[in-house]
């Protein structure tokens, strides 16, 4: 008989600095599926749940469909929304009838009002109703690891890459560390360990130093013998929580030999910690550098702005030097409803003349004044062809595209990710063509733009993903951490 896995997931990365609220109707317009939608939404993507389904196939385990809920990265989850997923979930849990074990897709980075480890919370919630069945959970690279997260289940396993493109690998790892405990009745012993340390997600990429070298040297380890897996949780520093920073954890048969591994990686990134520089330019001599490059496109990455780290979508800093410097060709996408509302009443072909951006909070530029001709005008879907998060739906909702001079200012009515340029060809721009293409986005933007973009630059741009964490004003952390202080003491006292 086949086994009975229940999988299920809750994700979210919660800026708790962003000044909004996530409530449930923003998973609703994320990603929210249950029962056999489940599957609907998932087959054949690089998701986990993805990952986990083939692997199931393989491995004639039978998945039974919980829910799965995710939103955009934003601010904290409101106490009714955590509380109606978790609710929901168990519901489900309770209905399916019997079960043999779970996979449960998390973040690792949820922060919910009343439950500042969301995480470790919705796993305790699943491990009390069935104590002793297996339960493995996957887990982002960006996940604020804590004691919890890890006590909650028996398996972890984390992405290896940032961009993630490992998703699938991981689910289906994920699947195989659970059909390893179902057939051998045994549990890996687990060693985690904390640093005092928070790079910003910039300095995170896994192509680039010193992550690259580091994840080798994960890789190199797990082939010791006797581990099962081996994660790196470099942290998500916009979340004021005292579990924040990088988490090491390796599962295996032999608790000394987890344990060497990890203090070995902890003393690696811990004596490296100096190397992880964000290298930013200043707006106004970023965007002349990108404008004299012989060559594009030029990629200006406004990290602070990071509409996939909990940041609006909609700053003006890198637009408003774009319009001072009269640039050509250059490209941007903002989100702001309300100037989607104002270019529709007037019809394509117009001229739009109004104020842009800038309006979700006032940390990330004041609003910019704009006029130029309205040159796209509809409603915006489509389905991921990158191989980020391959096949997921998108909806953008109304998107206008106002030509002012040599910019196209592409405006949203959801804020568009920018893990792939599908958001471009859509709206009818093709990337490649462009001199300058500004992405909201610390890394994610990697995975596709530099399969053509011909230079980066790291803009020094306000917002609540500033890289310059000392911007940010920390109360829950319980010592010093690095960089937001100089120092840090490791081992932590
Ligand atoms: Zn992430």
């Amino acid at each position: 008989m086949a086994k009975r896995i229940f999988i299920t997931g809750f994700w979210h990365e919660t800026n708790t600095f962003a000044p909004t609220r996530t409530g449930l109707e923003d998973f609703h317009a994320y990603q929210y599926a249950e029962g056999d939608g489940l599957f609907e939404a998932f087959a054949d993507t690089n998701t986990e749940i993805g990952g986990a389904m083939n692997a199931a196939m393989e491995l004639d385990l039978n998945l039974i469909p919980g829910l799965f809920a995710g939103a955009v990265p934003s601010g904290m989850i409101k106490r009714e929304a955590y509380q109606t997923i978790l609710d929901r979930t168990l519901e489900l849990l309770e209905d399916v009838g019997e079960i043999d074990g779970m996979l449960v897709h998390v973040h690792g980075a949820a922060v919910a009002e009343g439950a500042p480890e969301a995480d470790a919370d919705y796993l305790f919630a699943l491990r009390r109703r069935l104590p002793l069945v297996p339960i493995v959970a996957t887990f982002d690279l960006h996940a604020n690891m804590s004691d919890g997260l890890i006590a909650a289940v028996d398996g972890l396993i984390g992405y290896n890459t940032y961009p993630h493109n490992d998703m699938a690998a991981r689910g289906t790892e994920a699947a195989h560390m659970l059909h390893r405990m179902l057939w051998s009745d045994r549990r890996p012993e687990k060693i985690f360990v904390k640093l005092p340390f928070a790079p910003p997600p910039q300095v995170q990429a896994t192509a680039d130093q010193p992550v690259a070298g580091i994840m080798a040297k994960l890789e190199d380890m797990k082939d010791w013998g006797g581990i099962w897996s081996g994660s790196i949780a470099w942290g998500f520093p916009y979340a004021d929580v005292a579990h924040l920073g990088v988490g090491i954890l390796v599962q295996g048969d032999d608790i000394h030999h987890c344990r060497r591994i990890v203090d070995d990686l902890a003393l690696t990134i811990w004596h490296k910690r100096g190397e992880f520089d964000a290298g930013l330019i200043e707006p106004e001599e970023a965007v002349r550098r990108a404008m004299a490059a012989p060559d594009g496109p030029i990629i200006l990455a406004d990290v602070a702005d990071n509409a996939g780290g909990g940041s609006p979508g909609d700053g003006t800093t890198i637009l408003a030097e774009l319009l001072d410097q009269e640039a050509r060709n250059a490209v941007i996408v903002l989100c702001d409803p309300g100037a989607v509302r104002a270019a529709k009443s007037l019809g394509l072909g117009a001229m739009f003349s109004g104020n842009v951006g800038g309006k979700a909070d006032d940390l990330h530029g004041p609003p910019v004044p704009l006029v130029g001709e309205i040159i796209f005008q509809q409603t915006v879907t489509y389905s991921r062809q990158g191989d980020y998060m391959t096949g997921q739906k998108i909806d953008l909702g109304q998107v206008a595209v106002i030509q002012a001079g040599g910019i196209k200012v592409v405006l949203s009515e959801h804020k568009a990710l920018p893990f792939d340029a599908d958001h471009l060809s859509a709206v009818g721009i093709a990337a490649e063509l462009q001199q300058i293409i500004v992405v909201k986005s610390a890394v994610a933007w990697q995975a596709h733009f530099r399969g053509f973009a011909k230079g980066e630059i790291y803009v020094d741009t306000p917002g609540v993903c500033a890289s310059n964490l000392k911007r940010f004003d920390y109360t829950k952390l319980k010592h010093d951490i690095f960089p937001i202080s100089d120092d840090g003491v490791w081992p932590a006292k």
